[in-house]
């Protein structure tokens, strides 16, 4: 605390990050990363970058990758922004797109941000529950709203709404921005991106952090109508000319560069997220069908965070949140077969 500080800083609540160890050969599932490396082409590309030009600054419109995305999901330039990591698109898009008189909608329980954004940018905002099936049910926010945002599939549970109750919705509020934050859309569901030519109330927001392995380097992009878009982008000029530096626009395009790559290690994690929740199942853990690189699993004889933390003794970091009606779930990111191997082994020895 400081009288130093904007008022507003009192008042802020930040997001928790979860642990990123120092130490090594500790089997690391707890923040959602893919166990696989990004495809070489990537690593081709940032080191071609490595040079001379460093000491310019990069395209403050990224072009190059904003057009590789474009390429890659059939739309425009005008129809995609960038930023650095999709938790900066959200910010953005929080500023600019979701503060208005009548408040803003979100689940209870998803991506922990979201209200801190709110907190930030001192938007008002009502959560409304998923069901106790613990799934988004859309037909709760045909309410009066002044915006609506949600994941799908959903974090951390990782259930999945198909796009027909998505369209609904969008037909049901088209005086209403709705924002689809797709950080798992690729490991088994089917994206909003194809909906985006008929609903100018639609944005949908993705990141190369999880499917496509680049967490490190920090991208994330937006698909919208260029109304949409060009509100971003004021806000964007407003804060920082350059979130993208030269080796995130370079890397991030070669990434959509490598179709086959990027296909054949989401095949992978899904096959493991498959074989994971059968042998979790075994163990006696109740596991929410999951589209996503995690699963939010409960075991009725054993308290969660004692798992969590017994896990961690045995060398596995999984996510526990201290959270009401989700404080007896782990989230337990998909690792290579080897970690989910661990994992269970692990479990075994706690368990017993
Ligand atoms: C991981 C995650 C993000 C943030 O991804 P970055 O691009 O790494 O900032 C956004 N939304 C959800 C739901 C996520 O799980």
């Amino acid at each position: 605390m400081s009288r130093f500080w904007s008022p507003v800083v009192h008042t802020l609540t930040p997001y928790v990050p979860g642990e990123q160890p120092k130490l090594q050969k500790i089997v690391k599932l707890n923040t959602n990363e893919n166990p696989y490396g990004p495809s070489p082409k990537v690593i081709a590309a940032l080191h071609d970058v490595a040079g001379d030009a460093l000491r310019l600054y990069p395209d403050p419109n990224a072009d190059q990758l904003k057009d590789a995305i474009a390429a890659y999901h059939d739309v425009k330039r005008e129809n995609v922004f960038v930023g650095n990591g999709s938790d900066e698109v959200l910010a953005h898009v929080f500023c600019g797109l979701l503060k208005h008189d009548k408040p803003l909608l979100f689940p209870d329980i998803s991506y922990s941000f979201y209200p801190v954004y709110c907190g930030l940018y001192q938007i008002d905002y009502r959560t409304v529950k998923l069901n106790n099936a613990f799934e988004i049910d859309l037909a709760d926010y045909e309410q009066d709203a002044g915006a609506i945002i949600f994941p799908n599939p959903n974090a951390p549970t990782g259930h999945l709404l198909p796009l027909a109750a998505i369209e609904k919705l969008l037909v049901r509020q088209p005086d209403v921005v709705i924002v689809i934050d797709e950080a798992y859309i690729d490991f088994g569901g089917e994206s909003a991106i194809k909906l985006v030519d008929r609903y100018p109330n639609l944005l949908v927001v993705q990141t190369l952090s999880k499917s496509r392995s680049l967490a490190g380097l920090r991208i994330g992009f937006a698909i919208g109508q260029p109304q949409l878009i060009e509100g971003l982008e004021r806000v964007k000029n407003s804060f920082n000319s350059y979130p993208l530096d030269r080796f995130a626009i370079a890397g991030a395009a070669a990434s959509f560069g490598d179709d086959e790559y990027f296909r054949a290690m989401c095949t992978k994690v899904i096959a493991s997220r498959e074989r994971l929740v059968t042998a979790m199942a075994q163990l006696g853990f109740e596991v929410i069908p999951s589209a996503a690189n995690f699963i939010f699993a409960h075991h009725p004889e054993h308290d969660a965070g004692q798992l969590a933390a017994a896990l961690r003794e045995h060398g596995v970091i999984v996510r526990h949140f201290k959270a009401a009606r989700i404080d007896q779930h782990l989230r337990i990111s998909i690792g290579t077969d080897a970690e989910c191997d661990a994992l269970l082994a692990a479990l075994h020895a706690v368990l017993r």
